[in-house]
């Protein structure tokens, strides 16, 4: 496993782009809307891994939520895996609570599943596979 990306909530992605712009010294490289999640989103490459801004484009977006509840910030951390399904079961196995039993797709060409933070420490913790 590595860190794939860290998913930060936002009120504007605009701003945001512009703010991270500054701390990475790096334009972002993509914006990509996932309709299924109400969510606009654009990634800065750091290293290995991505920073994930994330806007709700409609008021069911479970960011819309999450900022009205906690404000903007840290929302999840994604592990990249190869074998998204095994590690669904056996996470299921070792007691976890999955957001999603099937994996769904993401942005930026990855299939995905969310585990409960009730499960992880209060992290929202995302699993991803690339999809090849
Ligand atoms: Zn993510």
């Amino acid at each position: 496993m590595k860190i794939e990306h860290i998913g930060i909530a936002v009120k504007s992605l605009e701003n945001a782009n512009e703010i991270f712009k500054k701390v990475l010294g790096e334009e972002h490289y993509k914006t990509e809307a996932v309709e299924l999640e109400g969510v606009s989103t654009s990634f800065f490459q750091v290293g290995d891994s991505k920073i994930e801004l994330l806007e709700a484009t409609n008021e069911e977006s479970a960011i819309k939520k999450f900022i009205d509840k906690r404000g903007e910030g840290l929302h999840h951390i994604a592990f990249a895996v190869e074998d998204i399904n095994a590690e669904i079961e056996r996470l299921k196995n070792e007691g976890f609570e999955v957001l999603n039993d099937t994996p769904k797709p993401g942005a930026d060409n990855k299939l995905v599943c969310f585990l409960h933070p009730k499960s992880c420490n209060y992290v929202l913790v995302e699993l991803c596979q690339e999809i090849k």
